[in-house]
């Protein structure tokens, strides 16, 4: 990509620029200076592969990207209908600065694709008292010229007339934000990276030959083999299956359920941009999105639940979480206190242990890349780091020691 066909917000320059002077800043290893024609194997569709695959030929490489099940596919954690884009990050500069480029390149993309992707509702922070997560982010948010305001609860009330805030004492409206069409954008991420020459194949993958601490090539599930210089894994909840020994529990995936719940016939105050998304932080961090595609308004809690296995679960949603997701609607929405559910999807976090990316090379082997750890908030992040990725694996800049391989402990194992 050249800075020409950058609009001017956020280039790549001016976000790489920011990262460097902060305290977090890759240094950057100008190695490589040229589009090179090596050999890179993607394994996995989904946010963080689709992305590294299109970046990775952009970047010059020949590019061959693989997926079991497809892209954004149910299984997937990328497999859901509609994802938040914030850039309020709890004060972590890194992740403002990296969800600000990947708006910027979100939109670019629509542009390109001719697909609308972004749904700009804004966000509404709802704090029930603790404010810190939203107000540490103040600086990182001017920092990266993304606009905060924050709101009284009287003030959010009027703007929100059919929101409940009895229990919120601030509030703050984040006017950039809004949810992206998830399951869509890795379809037509795919789709364009085809059609920019990316090879597309249908398989699973098991790691292949290693030969002097590097891979050789990959195992597909047809027999086949395929042999690269570079190799990108970006397995989702399936990092740690894939690479028992080296991930491991460092990412473990986790239950997650979605409730979608019916508006009353011809009332249409739930539509995306009368209500914003929002997150309501109290004793947990649940939040929503409008009512996208008439679907019914989303309803869900970010705790990571329990374990689960992702090729095999059955998804049916909990009785349990199905009565709280009602009383999380009850009370953000009073007229909705009683309305019928209409649709639910269960999923799965790929929980890192510390909840930041993994984004690094594979300890043992100098091709290989570790691309997952997205747990619960990395599908946004999908452009940048993509962008992230085709640099590290063209060593024209470093790992961020954010997303360092060597900072992630293995979680204990479950007693049975
Ligand atoms: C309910 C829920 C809500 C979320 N909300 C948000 C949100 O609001 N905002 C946000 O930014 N993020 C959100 N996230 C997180 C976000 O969706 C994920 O972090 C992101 O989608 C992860 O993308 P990924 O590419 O790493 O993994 P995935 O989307 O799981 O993609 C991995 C792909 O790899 C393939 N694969 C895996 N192993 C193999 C193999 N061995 N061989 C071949 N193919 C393989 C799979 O088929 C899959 O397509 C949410 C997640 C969930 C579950």
């Amino acid at each position: 990509m050249t800075n020409d066909d950058v609009p001017p917000d956020i280039t790549r320059r001016a976000f790489v620029g920011a990262m460097a002077v902060a305290p977090f800043a890759t240094a950057l290893a100008p190695r490589r200076t040229h589009a090179t024609r090596e050999h890179a194997v993607v394994i996995g569709a989904g946010a963080f592969g689709g992305w590294s695959a299109l970046a990775l030929r952009r970047a010059g490489f020949r590019v061959t990207l693989v997926d079991a099940w497809g892209a954004g596919n149910s299984r997937a954690s990328s497999g859901g209908e509609t994802r938040v884009i914030r850039a309020v990050y709890n004060g972590k500069a890194l992740y403002t600065q990296m969800a600000a480029r990947s708006l910027h390149l979100w939109r670019k993309a629509e542009r390109d694709f001719g697909q609308r992707l972004y749904h700009k509702t804004g966000a509404l922070w709802m704090c029930a008292d603790d404010d810190s997560y939203v107000r540490k982010s103040i600086e990182p948010m001017r920092m990266a010229s993304m606009p905060l305001e924050q709101l009284a609860p009287n003030e959010a009330r009027r703007r929100f007339p059919h929101m409940g805030f009895d229990d919120v004492r601030v509030a703050y409206f984040e006017p950039e934000a809004g949810y992206l069409s998830a399951r869509v954008a890795c379809e037509v991420v795919r789709q364009r990276a085809v059609a920019e020459g990316v090879m597309y194949r249908a398989a699973w993958v098991q790691p292949g030959e290693k030969r002097g601490g590097r891979l050789v090539d990959i195992q597909c599930s047809d027999g086949s083999r395929i042999g690269a210089d570079h190799f990108v894994f970006a397995c989702g909840p399936w990092m740690g299956t894939v690479f028992p020994e080296v991930v491991g529990r460092r990412i473990v995936p986790t239950r997650q359920e979605v409730f979608f719940f019916g508006t009353p016939a011809g009332d249409t105050r739930y539509e995306p941009g009368t209500t914003p998304v929002w997150m309501h932080i109290g004793k947990r961090l649940v939040y929503g999105v409008p009512n996208h595609e008439r679907r019914g308004l989303k309803v869900a809690d970010d705790t990571a639940g329990d374990e689960v296995d992702p090729s095999r679960l059955d998804r049916v949603p909990s009785a349990a979480g199905l009565a709280l997701a009602r009383e999380i609607v009850g009370a953000r929405f009073p007229a909705l206190k009683d309305a019928p559910l209409v649709e639910s999807r269960v999923c799965q976090y790929e929980a890192s242990t510390d909840g930041d990316y993994l984004i690094d090379r594979h300890p043992g082997l100098t091709n290989t890349w570790l691309v997952g750890g997205g747990s619960g908030h990395g599908f946004k992040m999908g452009p940048a780091i993509g962008e992230h990725v085709a640099a590290l694996v063209s060593e024209k800049e470093l790992p961020h020691r954010e997303f360092a391989y060597a900072r992630l402990e293995p979680r204990p194992a479950i007693a049975r």
